[in-house]
């Protein structure tokens, strides 16, 4: 294709003179993509890396997809030789925002272009689009959820609550915590709201202290056992949990288990994020009230159309110029919308529209 048009001229423009922009909104790129995903160990990673690979390579794109196993250095390394080995696009979902820069500037020199996937990568320059869904949203609406249920509007209370926080070296933790926080923290300052662990950010930029690092369930396990042991002692009891996704929401539910709650009578509301077949049939068996379900395909799509007008050499759509700065730059965003799945969702949202198969979650 037009590979190596503006790159092969500027090359042989004498020194001095202006080349033409080598990558400017008219130049066109090869669709050879780089995707750099966290790890495996997330269902819904696994299914963002492979379902965008095959929606590429059905539109005759070379795509080389590598999970990185949660860690930073291994992530750094897949991306200089995905850039070694011909990428001309990387679509990076970054394990820690503030870590990539060197690498992806490296890539920028080499007239890559980089779309950050679901999550912001900071401080850097090289970074060009940034596909997610409306990370402030999804808090938003798991404090919007808790507030109905328990009907702190009108003035009940006072329930117990136990807040989590997403990975403090994740952009969109921030968000998340932040968009909850908005909705929640009035009705603990108003005392409808009482957090008898202590764990309370006095603002939305606490969080990081209540945050679990590497989103991994056996640590929000370890920290809710630690919680009910050393704060539910007198027979107290957790009436609701703001957890931020799922994988947290399943160490917590483990823990409410070993602890002695059970579903239908004592078992606190609970909130989740990313619609994980465990957590749809703990929806159903009533452990979790809620999860924003993020339609990853979605995602994916908006990625794709990113992709293939980088590759065409026309403008990107964007719907958001204001609300991510990396701290360099303000990356030009396209926002999807979540959505939340309560019970009576699941069967109507979740599997009609195919996102979750029936028989995998015993419907
Ligand atoms: C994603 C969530 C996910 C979490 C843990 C966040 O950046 O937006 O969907 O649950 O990471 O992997």
């Amino acid at each position: 294709l037009a590979v190596g048009v503006a790159a092969g001229m500027s090359a042989c423009a004498p020194a001095g003179s202006t080349a033409p922009e080598a990558e400017g909104d008219d130049a066109t790129t090869s669709c050879n993509v780089g995707i750099s995903m966290p790890t495996r160990s997330l269902e819904r990673w696994i299914n963002d890396g492979e379902g965008l690979k095959e929606k590429l390579e059905a539109a005759d794109c070379t795509v080389d997809l590598q999970y990185a196993d949660n860690k930073t250095d291994q992530q750094i390394s897949q991306i200089q030789n995905q850039v070694a080995g011909g990428a001309k696009i990387l679509v990076v979902a970054a394990i820690d925002g503030q870590t990539l820069g060197p690498a992806l500037e490296d890539a920028a020199s080499q007239d890559v272009k980089v779309i950050a996937y679901d999550r912001l990568i900071n401080g850097t320059e090289a970074v060009d689009y940034y596909a997610t869904f409306d990370n402030y949203k999804v808090g938003q609406l798991q404090g919007q959820f808790i507030e109905e249920q328990l009907g702190l509007a009108d003035g009940k209370g006072p329930f117990n609550l136990e807040p989590f926080a997403g990975s403090p070296d994740d952009n969109n933790a921030a968000f998340f915590f932040a968009g909850a926080w908005d909705v929640l923290l009035p009705y603990v300052e108003s005392g409808q709201l009482v957090v008898p662990s202590g764990k309370s950010p006095a603002d939305n930029d606490g969080w990081k202290a209540i945050g679990i690092l590497g989103w991994g369930s056996d640590d929000a396990q370890a920290e809710m056992d630690n919680r009910l042991q050393s704060f539910y002692t007198g027979g107290d009891k957790v009436d609701v949990v703001l957890s931020p996704n799922d994988s947290l929401a399943l160490g917590i539910e483990a823990s409410l288990d070993a602890a002695g709650y059970k579903p239908g009578t004592d078992w606190p509301l609970i909130t989740g994020q990313d619609a994980d077949v465990a957590n749809v049939k703990a929806i159903l068996a009533d452990q979790q009230s809620m999860t924003v379900w993020k339609d990853t395909r979605e995602l994916g799509g908006q990625v794709e159309s990113m992709i293939q007008a980088i590759v065409a050499g026309e403008e990107v759509e964007v719907n958001d110029t204001e609300t991510y700065d990396n701290g360099t730059k303000v990356v030009p965003a396209y926002l999807l919308d979540p959505v939340v799945v309560a019970k009576d969702d699941v069967e109507p949202t979740l599997v009609e529209s195919g996102f979750v198969k029936a028989a995998d979650i015993g419907l």
